[in-house]
This record gives structure tokens, sequence and C-alpha cells, in this order.
């Protein structure tokens, strides 16, 4: 996995850490690496009720994958993840997969 510079990967929840673990085993079965865009840190656009600042949420990039990808690769960690975790293909600010943990821990 790769990180954008200015990404804060600290303080992420093991909830978190572990997902972004299995998606990246999935872009890598696909022939890519996985590029985390955001994490805990300040964005412009953020929702008010986002998890992002608790660590609860990541964002992973989709932009260097072919389109036909995009969707497979977001069905394929869905399915890794289970119905604990809330995964949505987004536009902007770049094209990227938004991850977050909604459920209960085990
Ligand atoms: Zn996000």
């Amino acid at each position: 996995m790769h990180i954008k510079p200015g990404v804060d990967f600290s303080r992420l929840e093991p909830e978190i850490v572990s997902a972004l673990w299995k998606a990246s085993e999935i872009y890598e079965r696909h022939g890519h690496i996985m590029t985390l865009t955001s994490g805990r840190e300040k964005a412009d656009g953020r929702k008010k009720n986002s998890k992002h600042p608790q660590g609860l949420a990541a964002d992973v990039r989709t932009r260097n994958l072919p389109g036909a990808l995009h969707k497979k690769i977001l069905d394929e960690i869905k399915a890794a993840l289970g119905p604990q975790y809330y995964l949505m293909l987004k536009a902007t600010p770049e094209p990227h997969i938004h991850i977050h943990f909604n459920g209960i821990s085990p």
C-alpha cells in the first residue's frame, strides 16, 4: 500500500487498519498497488458527521485503475469486509472508494 503525502495514517482505528489490509490484497490480486488518499486528517468538504476525524474511515484511490475495475474492486472489498462496513465510489476531489466502519466490533 502507498500512502499519499500528507495523509494522516496515525491513530486509525484497528477496524479501518484491518479493512485497508484486506482491500490492499484485493488491489494486488488485480495487479495494482492501492494508495491511501485520506485518513484522519482535516480535508475540505468533509461532512459534519464524517467518520474520518474519528479514525473510522479511509479513502483509497481508484483513478489509476481501468474503468472496468472500479466497480469490480468495490464489490470485492465489500464482500471481504461484510455488512459492518459502508463503501462508496466517489468522484471528488478525485475518483476514490470511501470506506467507513459502521458496525460493532466482534
Ligand atoms: Zn472518505
